[in-house]
């Protein structure tokens, strides 16, 4: 199989980053990664990524998991009895598009707090918190997704850490983009993941992993949360040969993303050129960037089938909302490409 490193031929997918393929670094890892039975005695990749993932992001100990949504569902497993409340931003990922496993498989009530580009409201969630009679979870998402890969800071996941310290609650951070985060923030992604008892992180998205995320937390949680792997059929098998990539993502893939920052920046300066009231570059902190055509007299679905004409895709995020997000095979000539579509539909 030939590494595609730009993506589909002709095609301009700006409708996530998890569309990105492997790298050839990725592949020839893949052909030649040891392998176990990972449900067995172990796969020593997934043992050796689950060690370089746990490092990483400050924890004792870290779980290889098929997906982020699997991921959450066990932080949520693992901290929360069931019939508790969880608190999570309105807009979180692992509130509304994860098709409420949160009430159908982890038996959890969802409490959407209001916020602020991500943030929750820390009043109201300390008044929700007195209101409640079983305080099960506290969940923050960084980068946030919903409002348009924002980047929680950091003194605010410092209190809303001490507010769960403080009730005995426990926090976990939904960080399907924390790598993201880390380079917007110039820190390491451990000192935003330190104001966090568990993390998620994605290795498919921008990093570019085919498949899988690492649930990070306390031995004793990630113990938790292996066994309930299994009681939700994520034990895998020879998993190395997957896990293998992941590891070339966490060893190279993380400063790129810097890249993918900038193409968004100037996708969204370019595009407030044309129009003020598309983009907002001041709004983009990271590699999305949502676009507001209620101005143009047209709706987001017309404006996605407009562009696809010109071999560009891009994902409508409400009736007047485009989400366009930024990644590996997004370069110069790509976002040359996005401005000339929407310059030739906004005419
Ligand atoms: C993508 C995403 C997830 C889920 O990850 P999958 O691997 O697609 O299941 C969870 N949370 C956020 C914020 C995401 O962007």
């Amino acid at each position: 199989m030939a590494a595609q490193e730009n993506g589909r031929d002709g095609i301009v997918d700006l409708r996530s980053d998890t569309v990105t393929l492997p790298t050839a670094a990725m592949l020839e890892r893949m052909q030649r990664a040891p392998l176990g039975d990972d449900g067995r005695e172990g796969d020593p990749t997934v043992r050796a990524l689950e060690e370089r993932g746990a490092a990483l992001i400050g924890k004792e100990a870290a779980l290889f998991v098929p997906s982020g949504t699997m991921g959450n569902l066990l932080a949520m497993l693992a901290h929360a009895e069931r019939g508790a409340d969880v608190f999570a931003d309105r807009g979180a990922h692992l509130l509304n598009s994860e098709l409420g496993s949160v009430v159908t498989i982890a038996g959890l009530a969802p409490r959407p707090m209001p916020g602020r580009r991500g943030a929750m409201d820390e009043a109201a969630l300390a008044d929700a918190i007195r209101a409640s009679s079983r305080p099960g979870l506290i969940a923050m998402e960084t980068t946030h997704n919903g409002a348009g890969g924002t980047v929680l800071p950091l003194p605010h996941m410092m209190r809303i850490h001490a507010l769960g310290q403080s009730n005995g609650i426990p926090v976990h951070l939904d960080g399907a983009r924390l790598f993201n985060a880390s380079v917007a923030l110039g820190v390491p992604a451990a000192r935003i993941a330190e104001h966090a008892d568990s993390v998620m992180v994605c290795l498919s998205k921008g990093l570019s992993a085919p498949v899988g995320s690492l649930l990070c937390g306390s031995a004793a949680f990630v113990a938790r949360a292996r066994a309930l792997r299994k009681l939700v059929g994520g034990t895998m098998r020879q998993s190395g040969v997957v896990a293998a990539a992941g590891l070339v993502a966490l060893e190279t893939m993380i400063e790129r993303l810097a890249e993918d920052h900038a193409a968004a920046r100037r996708l969204a300066a370019a595009l407030s050129w044309l129009d003020p009231a598309l983009a907002d570059r001041d709004q983009v902190q990271t590699n999305i960037l949502r676009v507001d055509v209620s101005a143009s007299g047209r709706e987001a679905a017309a404006w996605a089938e407009g562009v696809k004409r010109h071999g560009i895709l891009v994902q409508a995020s409400g009736p007047l909302q485009l989400r366009l997000v930024t990644h590996r095979h997004i370069d110069e000539a790509a976002v040359d490409r996005t401005i000339a579509a929407f310059a030739a539909l906004g005419r």
